[in-house]
């Protein structure tokens, strides 16, 4: 990182204590910037990292309610308005016990670029609670989301903040969000959240589209390479929306998919994952991964406690949650000859995680352009919504590829124009940053 840089970033710590993931995420964009800053002085004269690096908005509240057996709980609500030059905020709202300011600070920060990288009018905004909606009854899970969404709602707007799903929130968990808006403001604004269901306004191939987006921008990954991904082994970890359509794609490719997790272990299944009822048990059931493994049979083994990249493999798919592939672990996937790595989760390998891989010759996907298919496809839901249309599977599943093909493009070419050839980080970083950066110039000091 240059010296302004770097005195930048310590400056962000300063005046953001505790938020280390915020301040992981910052770094990691910030490490990519120096050529962009020296080339386009213009920029630097405007502050624009320092102005990006701060929320437009950020929003922290109280969100009461009562579980089944009448007790009250107060947890705590976020949404983080980060930056709104090319497009209203746009970003999921996560639902974890370990959700905090920092953690949806990195969220939102991290999506300013990815949203500028798919080419589409959106900007960047991240929310969420720390409430922990495992082991909640359904009723329980509606109350939350209807005291949620009370407070919430004036601040969104299909021409504001739309927000949609991410850990812990579902299409279960949009459509009590949604009921309670249109209760609230008396209007059927469908392009308000994105992630709905089929029958009221939500996108074929969206529930698919982050874990389908993935797969085709590791397959373009290893097109370059003049590879594809069939006869290769997998392994994804996570086990919910992202990880089970990362393999159903893999799989449709001809890969074999040896692996998922979830926070108790992971699953290891030698005839290949069985997307049919690993979706039967965490999606219908919302069970645990021990099910999965005593049903299937012989072929899988269930490992509590352990972590799937103990598993030889040709491709990593990390498609749980953030920091879960560390430095030991790429040097375990290293040594057992893994070819590309791709993030299905936000910021799921740590910075040395990274540097292993890049020292090692590994391709590596960064989440801001591998993961970029599940916003994409909401800002297709959108278009669908404000022209009151709806597209066949076919049709949004081939918008899809068209958008990653381009971000894969355009993250390759920009690291290229910037002698860093093969570096998808920042090829990422500049031109998710480039696109945002000329918005704000344009738009003026605000
Ligand atoms: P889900 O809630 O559907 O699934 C999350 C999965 O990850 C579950 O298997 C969960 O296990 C596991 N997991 C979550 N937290 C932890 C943890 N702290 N330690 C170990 N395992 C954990 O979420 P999604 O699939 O939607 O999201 C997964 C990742 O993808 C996140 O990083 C998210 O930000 C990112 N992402 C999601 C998008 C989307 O469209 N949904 C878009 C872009 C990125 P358990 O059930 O045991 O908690």
């Amino acid at each position: 990182m240059s010296a302004g840089l770097t005195a930048l970033h310590a400056e962000l710590v300063r005046r953001n204590p505790g938020e280390a993931e915020f301040h992981q995420a910052a770094s990691e964009v910030l490490e990519s910037l120096a050529p962009v800053l020296t080339a386009r002085p213009e920029l630097a004269e405007a502050k624009i990292v320092e102005r990006i690096c701060e929320p437009e908005r950020q929003i922290m509240f109280r969100v009461p309610w009562q579980d089944d057996s009448g007790t009250v709980h107060i947890n705590r609500g976020f949404r983080v308005e980060f930056n709104s030059a090319l497009g209203p905020y746009k970003g999921g709202l996560r639902f974890h016990p370990s959700v905090n300011l920092g953690i949806v600070k990195f969220l939102g920060f991290e999506q300013i670029f990815k949203n500028s990288l798919t080419g589409l009018n959106i900007g960047g905004g991240k929310g969420g609670s720390d409430f922990d909606p495992r082991g909640r009854s359904a009723a329980e899970v509606m109350r939350f989301c209807q005291s949620f969404m009370t407070e919430l709602h004036r601040h969104l707007g299909e021409h504001t903040d739309v927000p949609a799903g991410d850990i812990g929130v579902g299409g279960r968990e949009i459509g009590y969000l949604f009921g309670q808006y249109r209760r609230i403001t008396n209007r059927w604004e469908a392009g308000v959240l994105t992630g709905k269901g089929l029958g009221w306004g939500g996108s074929t191939a969206r529930t698919e589209a982050t874990g389908y987006g993935n797969v085709l921008f590791t397959a373009e990954m290893l097109k370059r390479r003049g590879e594809d991904l069939d006869g290769q082994q997998v392994v994804v970890s996570g086990a919910g929306n992202v990880a089970i359509y990362t393999i159903e794609k893999a799989q449709s490719l001809g890969a074999n998919v040896l692996t998922c997790s979830d926070s108790g272990g992971y699953v290891v299944d030698e005839k290949g994952i069985d997307v049919r009822l690993l979706r039967q048990v965490k999606e219908v059931e919302r069970g645990r991964l021990e099910t999965y493994a005593q049903r299937r049979g012989a072929s899988a083994t269930y490992v509590p406690g352990g972590r799937v990249w103990d598993v030889a493999c040709d491709v990593a798919l990390p498609s749980a949650t953030q920091n879960e592939l560390d430095a030991d672990a790429a040097r375990i996937l290293v040594r057992n000859g893994v070819k590309a790595v791709s993030e299905g989760a936000n910021m799921p390998t740590t910075p040395e995680a990274v540097a292993v891989f890049k020292e090692a010759g590994v391709a590596f996907g960064p989440g801001k352009a591998a993961n970029a298919g599940g916003v994409a496809t909401s800002a297709l839901e959108m278009r669908q919504n404000s022209a009151r249309e709806s597209w066949s599977f076919e049709r949004t599943e081939n918008e899809l590829a068209v958008i990653m093909r381009g971000i894969h493009e355009t993250c390759y070419e920009t690291a290229e124009r910037y002698g860093r050839p093969g570096d998808y980080v920042a090829g990422a970083n500049i031109a998710g940053f480039e696109r945002v950066a000329d918005a704000m110039v344009a738009q003026g000091l605000i």
